[in-house]
């Protein structure tokens, strides 16, 4: 179901809260480190400032667990904000108190005002009823824009959409339509690429994409947790015993549904995990004792792009190895390249497959980069986000 956004509704002359996600890095001096999401805020408060609407922003910074300190001020992002609109950011010393009472209250056509770091009240993540509707009552619509926590029922992610007309915001409206359109209404072939550590992280996220893709490929830490349960050795490369089995019953239903899975055949093992460590390409069928797979080889990499270079939508989350390592993050790096390259809908998971393809300098080349880690994967689960399911069908 399409939800509403902030084009659907009226907002001239109205008081909006936007929940926006300012939870910037900072460094020891409180400096923002990384503009990104501020900028990326920029064009939903722009259009409602546009559309005369009064814009009170909030959002959470880090995690202060309800408690009012220092460090965890939104003021650095009230400066920032000020310098990239070109006008006076108004910041409430509170959330829903007499400071955030006093700079809402007349507010004018063109105004904003942030709201102080919204987890200084621990009623926010308890999604507590009573601090929804004090948020909502200083407002006449709501706005989610804030995919990043988007799969949090916290009172500003959700909870005060019970008390006003809740739209998205553009940020998210783009999450649904890429996330979305590349998962329930892909251009075939489909294929997902998962890396990552572990097996168990990623269960729901491999079984609701079985349902989906034509091809599934796994790379990273979890594929030996397979390799292993298809009777390979696979040394000390990281595993999960308890999850063999599942990996098993995992296997069995990409063959009944007709999904080609498809595994590294040759890895890059490595004597310890380091940076610097000793390492060497072999067969997947070689893998001695003592030696760990970090990276997946050359052939498995050619193998992949092949696949790759005729698929038409991809989905990609996770590394292929441990691309921290330099000598390690060449098949991350490889298949990032070639991402950048097709002329097919590409679309990168929020983490560390993220970081990859901008580590790279690649960011522009892919169709979309989700900006939320966490809400990234449960939408890939095929859970519905409470951030989401609160905002109005159109
Ligand atoms: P995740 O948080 O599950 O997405 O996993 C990301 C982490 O997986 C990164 O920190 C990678 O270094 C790590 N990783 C990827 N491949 C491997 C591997 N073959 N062995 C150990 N860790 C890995």
């Amino acid at each position: 179901m399409d939800k509403k956004t902030i084009r659907d509704i009226d907002v001239s002359n109205k008081k909006v809260l936007v929940r926006c996600d300012f939870n910037v890095p900072q460094d020891e001096n409180g400096n923002i480190t990384d503009t990104r999401r501020i900028v990326g805020a920029l064009p939903t408060i722009k259009y409602l400032l546009d559309h005369n609407a009064k814009v009170i922003l909030c959002s959470h910074l880090g995690r202060p667990k309800g408690e009012v300190k220092k460090e965890f001020s939104l003021a650095p992002v009230q400066k920032e904000l000020s310098k990239e609109l070109g006008i006076e950011v108004k910041i409430a010393d509170d959330i829903v108190g007499e400071s955030a009472k006093a700079l809402t209250q007349n507010m004018k056509v063109g105004e904003v005002v942030l709201l102080e770091n919204v987890r200084f009240d621990k009623r926010e993540e308890e999604n507590d009823r009573e601090f929804s509707k004090e948020l909502a009552s200083l407002a006449d619509i709501y706005v989610n824009d804030a995919f990043g926590t988007a799969h949090r029922a916290h009172s500003s992610t959700a909870g005060v959409a019970e008390f006003l007309p809740a739209v998205s915001g553009f940020l998210i409206e783009k999450e649904i339509k890429f996330l979305g359109e590349a998962l329930n209404n892909p251009v075939r072939p489909f294929v997902a690429i998962l890396g990552g550590k572990k097996v168990s992280d990623k269960i729901s996220v491999i079984n609701n994409l079985l349902e989906k893709v034509d091809t599934l490929i796994i790379g990273g830490g979890m594929a030996y947790t397979f390799l292993k349960a298809k009777g390979l050795n696979i040394g000390s490369s990281i595993c999960e015993e308890d999850k063999l089995d599942l990996a098993k019953e995992l296997m069995k239903k990409a063959e009944e549904k007709n999904v080609q899975l498809l595994l590294p055949i040759d890895v890059n093992v490595a004597k310890e995990f380091d940076k610097d460590a000793e390492s060497k390409i072999v067969d997947i069928n070689s893998i001695e004792d003592g030696w760990q797979g970090l990276d997946i080889g050359p052939e498995t990499i050619s193998k992949y792009e092949e696949v790759l270079k005729n698929a038409k939508t991809i989905m990609w989350n996770g590394p292929l190895g441990v691309f921290e390592f330099e000598k390690f993050a060449v098949g991350t790096n490889k298949i990032a390249e070639m991402l950048g390259k097709l002329d097919a809908t590409t679309v990168i998971g929020g983490g560390d497959s993220a970081a990859a393809v901008e580590k790279a300098g690649l960011a522009d080349k892919m169709t979309h980069i989700s900006t939320g880690g966490g809400a990234s994967l449960e939408y890939l689960e095929g859970k519905v986000l409470p951030g989401i399911d609160c905002l109005e069908n159109k």
